[in-house]
């Protein structure tokens, strides 16, 4: 539309001129509100996660390290960049929220962390295509991000020891070491019992008195 507004006659192009402004105006107003939303979800995402980890009476979060994962093709590069701006925000935001009750959020390498059985160690079946995995010498497996969020437990449980600390960064676990997983909580028990949503009032209301 610039480019047209440029070689418009001149009431034509004041007309454009007129619209090219409203339209960065809105454009300028939708970059706003989406940050805010993103900055929203991102606090959202952290108070839930660290309520959880609280009453599960963990000591520490992984976080997948995403930038281990090998990158294949260029095509959807910049899609994926903004897409990890918001993820990158909701790390950040967890380990804000998290260090505030003394819980550590780590970073623990992403890499074939849903190819690989958590018990065993060999990779994974795929009975039902790319969303089920299936170890059949442990007879373990199920939805393949459960497999990975098993898999990067075990990552940051076994780093323990080697965390790697830079400045103005998480505290990183490099190394996927293995040592075979049993399994643990079935589903058929309760769900262990969350903590009220913070921002949940238990004090009533003070009642303005009516006038006249
Ligand atoms: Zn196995």
């Amino acid at each position: 539309m610039t480019q047209l507004a440029a070689t418009a006659p001149p009431e034509v192009r004041a007309q454009l001129d007129a619209k090219i402004a409203v339209l960065d105006g809105h454009r300028t107003a939708v970059g706003v509100k989406r940050g805010k939303i993103n900055r929203e979800l991102a606090f959202h995402f952290a108070r839930q996660a660290t309520d959880y980890a609280a009453d599960a009476q963990a000591q520490l979060i992984a976080a997948e390290d995403l930038t281990t994962l090998e990158t294949r093709g260029h095509g959807r590069v910049n899609n994926n960049r903004a897409a990890q701006s918001a993820r990158r925000q909701a790390v950040a935001a967890l380990a804000h929220t998290a260090a505030g009750i003394g819980i550590t959020v780590v970073s623990v390498p992403a890499r074939g962390s849903s190819a690989q059985c958590p018990g065993c160690d060999e990779p994974l079946a795929r009975p039902g295509g790319y969303h089920t995995a299936w170890c059949s010498r442990c007879r373990v497996g199920g939805n393949r991000d459960h497999v990975a969020g098993v898999n990067l437990a075990k990552r940051a449980l076994l780093g323990k020891r080697k965390v790697t600390r830079r400045r103005g960064q998480l505290p990183a676990i490099r190394v996927a070491e293995h040592a075979p997983v049993r399994r643990c909580r079935d589903k058929n028990g309760p769900t262990p019992r969350r903590p009220l949503h913070r921002r949940v009032r238990h004090s009533l209301p003070t009642v303005t008195p009516r006038m006249g």
